[in-house]
């Protein structure tokens, strides 16, 4: 496996650098990502440098300026230092920089960097550290040490909140109010422009020589969207000057308000202040471990840490992305850059549930509580379309907006013009997804308050859309779904995209299934529901609809065709674009309208059908489609990855299985200096753990209960794993000749269809 980053062989949980690099300032930034689930900010140097891109994000701030699509604005800047030695401004780019490292602690997210810098002759030890509390939502750290070797020095340090931040260029923040209060605090209030969202932000530093505080107050510079602290201090030579930036955030959709945004930004910043970093960096630490890591036990036994240190890392963005609290979801890209706009995606549903269902199902109900408030949306959009139900959005925000894709996208080499962008009015399967994920969420917990009070509505209006959109044709005397993007987003006018065709036909089965058995169990919920959406006449419409769906099947050579057209087209070799490090490189060679006429696919399409429904059908429709359509695959989206390596470890392809995993840590973990740069690709993130627990653990969901069917890669010795089933915690241990399971209540489950079942406290093992 080949990492862009440092790693160390006796340490799981960093990941950093061993060279000063200001370089590629923005793939470090992304992947040193700091964030809490409601703050996330960019792992930019604390000093300026040309082409960095500093962004720090509160999750459900979503702001609209004109026309263009709503994005989560980019606030001012907390983490900016800028540190003068005898007038000269420190910079890694000048003088000489020894014993560099800088390195993220994937178990508490804490940011470190230590260097000897020497400059004009004169010589510094140099020490930044700095965190997002997980303990206080609202709070940032940092810390620098500076310590002269060889003379007395004059230091002068800036340090404020610089609201000269764009998201590319678009500004969503007022210029709002700044001041220096009690004569020690900074603070900076402002506004969104269109969604009036209110932020307040305050520093407050404080500075010690050796161990004494210095009772120092700032000079106050206040630019236009600019108030900085400024601080002058004579160092002795070995003396270690210590400065410690305590910052908030608070926005007025903050549900832990008292008083208002400001007060209670100062408020708060006035009590922590009093405690040093190292005790709140222990507070934090102590959430991190408790809340997330023991309740989340991934441990594999390798000659080579690097898969170990992926697993880690994507549970490190997993967890510091994810809300803390319902009405927000986890976009592409989380907060860790500008990519995507926050936006979020089917990625949540499809890659990313499964982490959360199995360790953290408090965090799985508030995504789902996130869609069920974005029924308000998604019934916008449908009626909108002309449909029934709700039609979730391809691209969510708010969850009261209808769709949030953009129009236009990048050039299109033909006509020299920006392509224009459909998924928002063509990539129907998202409805499908959202109603798996539900599905899939609800098996896995056992959550019945959930069902009743907003799972079962959710899949009901889904399968509402979808009775709604399904087309009937006399001719063939069937229901079908014309002109669709599906996973594949290169064909843009599919007929029948056999993805798309089994999710809907998924949905409204389920939907049929949820009236039958709410009218036979829960008279009360059925009687509510009936209220909203009548469910008699949708349940003759479903099962009608369902029943009369056209759900294309393996052709003679086996092969199940991605939609109508796919197998009439030409095939080129896609080698050159898989093998090229740049996504999109087919763009340079073709436009959408070529590529919708030729046999390549973007990701796994059709693979990702039969991952998903793997029991129904066989082995060798599964094998021959694998081999079918990978080499026709670019997997230009990282999501690709992961099914390829989960369906080829069940294919006993165990190279390419392996080969896959390692693809996917790559994406941001590797080499490629230019994949991380908008932000971590978090669906990915949540495939990597796909692949390690259902991929190599063999956990798959089977109808309503789990079936466990272990196979490590060869290099693997063990792989430990902990999950939440239907509220019962499991412990599996698997190894090349056997596994174990230890549970803390009686536990059923499937082993090559055969039912198992475990007694509390006792082991069961199983010789493969
Ligand atoms: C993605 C689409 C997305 C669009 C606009 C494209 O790169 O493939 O899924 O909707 O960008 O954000
Ligand atoms: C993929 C989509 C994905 C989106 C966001 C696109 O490139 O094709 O499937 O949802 O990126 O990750």
């Amino acid at each position: 496996m080949l990492f862009g980053v440092d790693t160390k062989k006796d340490n799981d949980w960093w990941i950093g650098s061993n060279t000063p690099n200001t370089n590629n300032l923005s793939k470090f930034e992304s992947l040193l990502f700091q964030g809490n689930g409601y703050l996330g900010i960019r792992g930019t140097f604390e000093e300026h440098y040309l082409n960095e891109k500093r962004d720090m994000f509160i999750l459900g701030t979503f702001d609209k300026f004109q026309d263009e699509p709503t994005e989560l604005p980019n606030l001012p800047d907390i983490v900016n230092l800028e540190i003068k030695i005898n007038g000269k401004i420190f910079n890694l780019d000048q003088g000489e920089v020894t014993n560099y490292q800088r390195g993220l602690n994937l178990k508490n997210g804490e940011v470190t960097r230590s260097f000897d810098w020497k400059f004009d002759k004169e010589q510094f030890k140099f020490e930044f550290r700095r965190f997002v509390s997980m303990a206080n939502l609202h709070l940032f750290v940092s810390k620098v040490t500076v310590t002269p070797l060889n003379n007395n020095v004059r230091i002068q340090i800036k340090s404020g909140i610089d609201g000269q931040m764009t998201n590319s260029g678009t500004q969503h923040l007022v210029e709002g109010s700044k001041r220096l209060f009690r004569a020690r605090f900074v603070q900076m209030q402002t506004q969104t422009q269109d969604s009036k969202v209110k932020f307040a932000l305050t520093e407050y530093h404080r500075l010690f020589l050796d161990k004494v505080e210095l009772s120092l107050n700032p000079h106050l510079e206040l630019n236009r969207r600019q108030a900085f602290a400024n601080y002058s201090i004579g160092v002795e030579k070995n003396q270690t000057l210590t400065f410690v930036k305590y910052a908030n955030v608070y926005s007025s959709t903050d549900k832990d308000l008292r008083y208002g945004v400001g007060r209670d930004s100062i408020h708060e910043l006035e009590h922590l202040g009093r405690t040093s970093y190292a005790s709140l960096l222990a507070e934090s630490s102590r959430v991190w471990e408790e809340q997330f890591w023991q309740k989340s036990l991934v441990e594999i036994k390798s000659h080579n840490n690097k898969p170990q240190i992926a697993v880690n890392y994507a549970r490190y963005q997993l967890i510091s992305n994810t809300p803390h609290d319902f009405g927000m979801n986890i976009g592409a890209k989380g907060m860790t850059g500008e990519g995507y706009k926050g936006h979020a995606f089917w990625d949540t549903e499809m890659f990313m549930m499964p982490f959360f269902t199995f360790n953290l199902p408090q965090y799985a109900h508030n995504l789902m509580e996130y869609r069920y408030l974005g029924l308000i949306g998604a019934v916008k959009k449908a009626h909108q379309n002309g449909y029934q139900g709700a039609q979730y959005p391809w691209e969510a925000a708010m969850p009261i907006d209808a769709e949030s894709s953009p129009l236009w996208g990048g050039a299109d080499i033909i006509t020299g013009e920006p392509m224009k962008i459909l998924s928002g009015e063509s990539e129907l399967h998202v409805t499908s997804d959202v109603a798996f994920g539900v599905s899939q969420y609800l098996r896995a917990t056992d959550d019945q308050k959930f069902a009743k009070r907003m799972g079962d509505e959710i899949i009901l209006q889904c399968a509402k859309f979808w009775a709604s959109r399904v087309e009937w044709s006399t001719r063939l005397n069937r229901y079908q779904i014309t002109d669709v993007i599906g996973p594949d987003e290169y064909k843009e006018h599919a007929n029948n995209n056999a993805f798309t065709n089994y999710m809907a036909h998924w949905c409204m089965e389920k939907g049929a299934n949820i009236i039958a058995d709410l009218r036979q169990n829960d008279m009360a919920t059925y009687t509510s529901l009936d209220k909203k959406l009548p469910l008699a006449t949708l349940f003759r419409d479903l099962i009608e609809k369902a029943s009369m769906m056209y759900l294309p099947q393996p052709d003679a050579e086996k092969i199940i065709p991605q939609d109508d057209n796919y197998l009439s087209y030409k095939t080129i070799n896609v080698q050159k674009y898989k093998e090229s490090d740049n996504t999109s490189e087919i763009f340079k060679d073709f436009n959408l309208k070529q590529l919708d006429k030729i046999q390549v696919t973007k990701q796994a399409d059709v693979l990702l059908l039969l991952k998903l429904f793997e029991d129904k059908f066989s082995t060798s429709v599964i094998k021959k489609n694998w081999f079918f359509y990978e080499p026709r695959t670019t997997h230009d989206s990282s999501l690709s990855y992961s099914t390829h390596a989960i369906l080829a470890n069940d294919l006993s392809l165990y190279e390419q299985a392996f080969s896959y995993f390692e693809h996917a840590c790559q994406i941001d973990l590797g080499t490629n200096m230019q994949s991380s740069v908008k932000g971590i690709h978090l669906g990915s993130m949540g495939g990597i753990y796909n692949t390690v627990i259902e991929g190599f653990g063999g956990v798959r969901i089977v109808e309503d209960n789990l079936s466990i069917q272990p196979q490590l890669p060869k290099t693997w010795e063990t792989l430990k794993y902990s999950l939440i089933w239907q509220g019962v915690k499991i412990k599996v241990l698997a190894t090349q000749d056997y596994f174990s399971i230890v549970s803390d209540s009686k536990f059923k489950f499937i082993y090559h269809d055969k039912d198992y079942q475990v007694e509390p406290k006792e082991k069961l093992t199983i010789e493969l």
